[in-house]
C-alpha cells in the first residue's frame, strides 16, 4: 500500500475532498437508515451491528481509506443518539452547528497544538483574542478579564477549585444540593474536604448564611447558573452579598446558563455573575459547538498565575524573554486541540445577536413544551422552565412506571428523554437544545410519552 496522504499543506485539501465526500454520504445514509433519534433495539442490537461493522478491528491487511470510512462512519451514524433529531432531548447534548463542525475540520487538518507558540502561532493568538472577549462578556468591569479553554464544565470546575486552593492553601467548598457532581469530584481530586452541601432547589440564601456562619477557615461557595437537573439559576446577587459578608470566595458554574449573556432579553437572569472569582462556561451546551468547548473565566489574568509552569522544550525562560509567547500556563494539559477555532468562527458568523436569538428560541421551545404539558390533564409539569429543561411525568404514575417509559422509548429508538429526581419523585426530563424543534415535534414527544404510559 502506498503511504497515505496527509491533511495539511497545499496537497491536503485535495486528498481530503474525495474522503470527505465518502464521509458525508455515510453520515447521510447512516442517519437515513436509523430514521429516528436513536437506533432501535437497545444495547444488544447496537452491539451486534457494531461488531459486524468493526471486526476485524486490526486486520492484517488494511481495507483502505474508502472502505474503512464508509463502513465505520455509516455504522456509527446509524447507531448514534443524534441530537439533531428534535426527539433526542435527554441531556445537555447539543446538536452542533454545521459551521462549527466545518471549522473543526480545519482545526483537525492543521492540528495546531496549544502548548507552545511554535506549534500554534496563529491559533494561540486567536485563542488569546477570543478568550479575552468572552471573559469580558462575563466580567465587563475587568480589571483584566481572561479565560482558559477547557474540555468542559468538569475541567473548568476543577480549575476554579484549584485556583481557590492555591490562593489559600486549602478551601472548604460549600455548594447547593443541585450543584454538579464534578464539584464533588474536583474537591476529592484536589485533596479538599468533602463539600458542605446546603439543601436547595435553588441555593437558599438563609441556609447558606447559616452554613457560612458555622464554618471557619477559607471558604469557597460554588453557585450554579442552570442546574443540570432542572435548569434553575441560584440567586447569584444574594449569594455574592453573603460571600462578601462572610469573607468567602465565589465560583459560579454557568456551564449551562452562561450563554444567556448573549441574549439581551435574558442576560438579566445572570445578574451577579461578574461578582464571582471564577465562572465556568460550556459552549458545547447552549453554544451549539461540537465537543469540546469549555471555558473558565476570571476577572483578572493575574488570578491564573498559579498555573504557570516551565518545561524547557516548550517555554524556556530565554525563549519567553526573547518574545515567544508562553502558553503552557493556560492549561493543565500539554498537547491541546485548537478548540478555539470553531468557537471563533461561530461568534463571528452569528454575532451576539445571532447567538442570543438561538438561546431565546431554545428557551421559548421549552416554554412551549411546558404549555402543552400544563394543558394536558394526563401529564403533570414539575415547574415552568428557567432555561430549556422541562420536567414532567404522567399524572398518577409511579416512579417505576416513569422510569420504564423512558427505557421503552429508548429501546424502540423513538425518543431520548432523561430523568431527574426532584421533590422526592422521579420525573422525565426533556433538555431542549435544538433550535429547529417545531411545535409539531413537541406534540409528537408528548404523544410518544402518552403512548408508552401504562394504563
Ligand atoms: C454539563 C455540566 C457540567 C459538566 O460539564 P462537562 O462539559 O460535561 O464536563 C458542569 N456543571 C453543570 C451545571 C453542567 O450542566
Amino acid at each position: 500500500m502506498s503511504t497515505p496522504p496527509l491533511a495539511g499543506g497545499t496537497t491536503g485539501p485535495d486528498a481530503l475532498r474525495p474522503l470527505l465526500a465518502v464521509v458525508l454520504d455515510a453520515l447521510h445514509d447512516g442517519a437515513a437508515d436509523r430514521g429516528g433519534p436513536l437506533p432501535a433495539g437497545g444495547p444488544d442490537a447496537v452491539a451486534a451491528r457494531m461488531r459486524q461493522a468493526a471486526e476485524p478491528v486490526l486486520p492484517d491487511t488494511g481495507t483502505g481509506a474508502g472502505e474503512a470510512l464508509r463502513s465505520l462512519v455509516h455504522a456509527v451514524a446509524y447507531g448514534s443518539a443524534d441530537p439533531a433529531d428534535p426527539l433526542c432531548a435527554a441531556h445537555l447534548h447539543t446538536p452542533p452547528l454545521a459551521l462549527a463542525v466545518a471549522a473543526d475540520l480545519a482545526a483537525s487538518a492543521l492540528n495546531a497544538s496549544m502548548d507552545s507558540w511554535d506549534q500554534a502561532p496563529a491559533a494561540s493568538e486567536l485563542e488569546a483574542a477570543v478568550t479575552r472577549t468572552l471573559a469580558a462578556e462575563v466580567y465587563p468591569h475587568g480589571p483584566d478579564p481572561d479565560a482558559l479553554v477547557t474540555t468542559g464544565g468538569t475541567e473548568s470546575n476543577q480549575l476554579g477549585l484549584l485556583l481557590a486552593r492555591e490562593r489559600h492553601g486549602s478551601v472548604q467548598v460549600v455548594c447547593g444540593a443541585g450543584a454538579h457532581h464534578s464539584v464533588h469530584r474536583a474537591a476529592w481530586l484536589l485533596g479538599l474536604p468533602e463539600p458542605v452541601t446546603v439543601p436547595s432547589g435553588v441555593l437558599d440564601p438563609a441556609a447558606l448564611d447559616e452554613a457560612l456562619t458555622d464554618l471557619s477557615g477559607p471558604l469557597l461557595v460554588v453557585a450554579t447558573a442552570g442546574t443540570t437537573d432542572t435548569g434553575r439559576i441560584d440567586p447569584l446577587s444574594e449569594i455574592a452579598d453573603l460571600c462578601e459578608r462572610h469573607g468567602a470566595e465565589l465560583h459560579i458554574d454557568a456551564a449551562y446558563g452562561g450563554p444567556l449573556l448573549f441574549s439581551a432579553e435574558r442576560r438579566g437572569k445572570l445578574a451577579g455573575l461578574d461578582r464571582a472569582h471564577s465562572v465556568t462556561l460550556d459552549l458545547h451546551k447552549l453554544g451549539w459547538q461540537p465537543v469540546a468547548a469549555g471555558l473558565l473565566a476570571v476577572p483578572d489574568r493575574a488570578h491564573l498565575a498559579p498555573l504557570g509552569h516551565t518545561a524547557d522544550y516548550l517555554n524556556a525562560d530565554d525563549d519567553t524573554e526573547a518574545g515567544l509567547p508562553d502558553l503552557l500556563g493556560r492549561s493543565l494539559r500539554t498537547t491541546r486541540r485548537p478548540d478555539i477555532l470553531k468557537i471563533a468562527v461561530t461568534l463571528r458568523a452569528l454575532g451576539r445577536t445571532g447567538l442570543g436569538a438561538l438561546v431565546d428560541r431554545t428557551c421559548a421551545t421549552a416554554r412551549l413544551l411546558a404549555d402543552l404539558i400544563e394543558k394536558n390533564p394526563r401529564l403533570e409539569l414539575y415547574e415552568r422552565p428557567t432555561l430549556s429543561t422541562v420536567l414532567f411525568r404522567p399524572t398518577g404514575a409511579t416512579d417505576e412506571q416513569t422510569a420504564a417509559i423512558r427505557r421503552t422509548l429508548l429501546a424502540e429508538g423513538r425518543a431520548v428523554l432523561g430523568r431527574a429526581r426532584a421533590d422526592g419523585r422521579l420525573w422525565l426530563k426533556a433538555t431542549l437544545l435544538n433550535p429547529h424543534a417545531t411545535p409539531r415535534d413537541l406534540a409528537n414527544l408528548i404523544e410518544l410519552v402518552e403512548g408508552s404510559t401504562p394504563r
